[in-house]
């Protein structure tokens, strides 16, 4: 009897040259230096022997996963989502378990996985170059599901409700340009004022408990701005999402809170309580305004967060990354 070969791995074919491999640009217009992306778009892929790039401009009303699916249909090996959070949010919503790559070129203010990824937030020509010649990672990303919808949202860096979402709808814009993260201390400030809301948590299917909170946030990576760490120990490839629930008690409570975010989690205040889960569901006495990476997404009462590991692919420099945010640096 004939000893069977070693079966073959299918070789394809190498993805250079005319006829090969093609990028897809889904673009903010309203933000500045657009042209500037585009053209460095198209020149890279020239440069790399890419075909002409697809480019589609996204809209008020559709601002990101038409595009993107879009670009799928299309068959594209990589989509560039170039604006600000939202648009990297709605382009990943729809790549999320798909195949395809992602990069991301970042043309916003806030710009929160571009942070914590090491992407360039202020050269677009350098994000446009890790987009086409940096390494592949493979991030977690949690899906969302509002008052028990069909459809669920994603985020990529957090998510909130109550005090920090209506924290991102109140932030003012030009303090925002300015002043980054602390802007949303000052709003913070401002919506002082209000009552803390009766919710329920279960996590990982188990026993619920309930707290009087003013928030809860959920987080992929521990980041924002100005290297504000809000989960301590969370990474964005761990098969895990950090789960934070805020209860201040009284003005004074606030500066607790601050603290804790301050010191990254080392103070022992009760007034924030952390955890790690692959699910969660929570449910609220009333209905509290809820923010994904930025966008605010309106009220709802009832929450299920769910991490999918590894189900997005993303393009992103080479170079050590800060081990706080991916679980093995680069060799
Ligand atoms: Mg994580």
């Amino acid at each position: 009897m004939m000893a069977a070969a070693a079966p073959e791995e299918p070789v394809s074919a190498p993805d250079t040259g005319s006829g090969g491999r093609r990028a897809a640009l889904v673009i903010n217009p309203v933000k500045s230096g657009t042209d500037d992306v585009r053209s460095a778009v198209e020149r890279i892929a020239a440069e790399d022997g890419w075909d002409t790039p697809l480019v589609i401009e996204t809209t008020e009303d559709d601002p990101g996963r038409g595009q993107a699916r879009q670009a799928l249909e299309a068959g594209v090996d990589l989509v560039i989502a170039a604006g600000g959070d939202g648009t990297v949010r709605c382009v990943a919503e729809e790549l999320a378990g798909s195949d395809t790559l992602m990069a991301l070129v970042p043309l916003g203010t806030g710009n929160l996985l571009a942070r914590n990824l090491d992407i360039a937030v202020d050269d677009p020509g350098a994000a446009v170059d890790a987009a086409f010649r940096g390494t592949e990672r493979k991030i977690d990303v949690v899906h969302v599901t509002l008052d028990r919808a069909d459809t669920s949202h994603v985020f990529l860096v957090m998510a909130g409700l109550g005090f920090d979402a209506a924290i991102m709808s109140d932030t003012r814009d030009d303090l925002k340009d300015k002043v980054g993260w602390l802007a949303y201390v000052d709003a913070g400030i401002r919506n002082l004022p209000g009552r803390p809301t009766r919710v329920r948590v279960s996590v990982d299917g188990g026993e619920p408990f309930e707290r009087h909170l003013r928030s809860v946030m959920g987080g992929n990576c521990g980041k924002i701005m100005g290297g504000l760490e809000i989960f301590p120990g969370a990474k964005i490839d761990d098969g895990l999402m950090d789960l934070m629930t805020v209860a201040p008690s009284g003005r004074l409570g606030w500066l607790g809170v601050l603290g804790n975010l301050f010191t990254r989690g080392r103070s022992k205040d009760p007034s924030v309580e952390y955890f790690q889960c692959h699910t969660a569901e929570v449910t609220l006495e009333e209905p509290l305004e809820v923010q994904l990476d930025g966008d605010p997404l309106g009220k709802a009462k009832h929450l299920t967060f769910e991490v999918k590991p590894y189900s997005l692919r993303l393009r992103m420099p080479f170079g050590y990354k800060d081990p706080a945010v991916v679980s093995e640096p680069l060799p």
